[in-house]
């Protein structure tokens, strides 16, 4: 296998030289094992997160060692009667071309007819799932809400909006950090406004396009989002607190937002959460995305990066900012 190693834990922004790509032998499969060549494979903002060596609520990646993520992938070679060479699988063996291991740790996935297998690793997976719970569960949506989303134009972020859209919003707002992500926000995606949070104060560009305030924000981004959004929110407004990348690589703890009084005075609700506690609402998800994307009602972009060489680039790419939708690579 060709595998992607973690050689140093980055400070700050991470280096090429943070990372290693090494070729392996894979052992003899064992009794009850498979092997999987992947064919997707995910880079995902929280696995900046796992290369420090913090507790979190997912381990750290450990040092020398191939690194994890989701992966969708292809069974080549079976030694248990669960999985049969041909089968589709999703897992987290990814950051590699060639997985193995009890077959337990893959989970067969039926392709759904027109589309890519690679859906299961965000509009049919963990993004879009933590979109679903966010919105529904975590900040209690409901018809006639005014909803902000900060990250809008990634994998998580589209799929909020059009939930929101889809499920009665009055008015759906997202930022994004360009203008062609802005365009395609309000035109493919059917956000009634949205900015590009790089033009200029985020709190004046949200005050501008929620002139009536908002009831709902999901924060994918923290910082200057967060206060603006806090400034924005009418009473009794809920915030679902999905990641604050702007933070992600910074070097010191960066300072809470500054008017956190609004909470008190407007009764605020804001509510963290992480997408592994809500899996017993998966069915539930899959079914209503699904419905709505067989409509057609529903529609997702992908940004796939060609070869298992480019992982690395990819990773840091989307954290810049690169991606429109989700942030694949596709295993050659
Ligand atoms: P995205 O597809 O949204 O990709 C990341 C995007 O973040 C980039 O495209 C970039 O877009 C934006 N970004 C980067 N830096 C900044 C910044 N300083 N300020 C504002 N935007 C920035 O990733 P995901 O959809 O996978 O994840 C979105 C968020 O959700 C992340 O914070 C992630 O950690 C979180 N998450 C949380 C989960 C949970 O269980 N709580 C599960 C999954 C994701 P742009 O061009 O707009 O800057």
């Amino acid at each position: 296998t060709r595998e992607w190693q973690l050689a140093a834990r980055p400070v700050g922004w991470p280096k090429n030289d943070d990372f290693r790509f090494v070729e392996r032998e894979l052992p003899d499969l064992q009794p009850g094992e498979v092997r999987v060549r992947n064919t997707y494979i995910s880079v995902d903002p929280y696995m900046r997160g796992r290369m420090n060596d913090v507790k979190s609520y997912i381990p750290p990646f450990q040092l020398d060692e191939a690194m994890t993520g989701g992966a969708v992938g292809e069974v080549v070679a079976s030694r248990s009667d669960d999985l049969a060479v041909g089968d589709t699988v999703l897992h987290f063996d990814g950051w590699r071309t060639l997985a193995q291991g009890p077959a337990k740790n893959y989970r067969k996935v039926s392709k759904v007819p027109g589309l890519p297998e690679s859906v299961f690793l965000h509009v049919l997976g963990m993004t879009g799932l933590t979109a679903y719970v966010g919105l529904l569960d975590i900040a209690e949506f409901k018809e006639g809400d005014t909803v902000f989303v900060s990250g809008a134009a990634g994998a998580v972020g589209s799929v909020v909006g059009q939930i929101a859209r889809l499920k009665g919003a009055k008015r759906v707002i997202g930022s994004a950090g360009s203008q062609e992500k802005v365009d395609l926000l309000t035109g493919k995606y059917g956000f009634d406004a949205a900015f590009n949070y790089k033009d200029g104060d985020v709190r004046e560009q949200l005050a501008q396009a929620a002139p009536e305030g908002i009831d709902v924000y999901f924060d994918n981004v923290g910082g200057d989002h967060l206060e603006a959004a806090l400034k924005a929110f009418n009473n009794d407004g809920r915030a679902a607190l999905c990641g604050m990348i702007s933070v992600y690589n910074a070097t010191e703890p960066q300072p809470a937002p500054r008017n956190l009084f609004e909470t008190i005075k407007k009764g605020l609700t804001l509510r963290g959460f992480t997408v592994g506690g809500y899996y017993h609402r998966f069915d539930a998800f899959a079914a209503e995305v699904g419905e709505w994307l067989s409509k057609g009602d529903f529609v997702y972009d992908e940004t796939v990066v060609d070869g298992i060489e480019q992982t690395r680039d990819a990773f840091l790419d989307m954290l810049r900012g690169a991606n429109v939708g989700k942030m694949l690579v596709r295993v050659g």
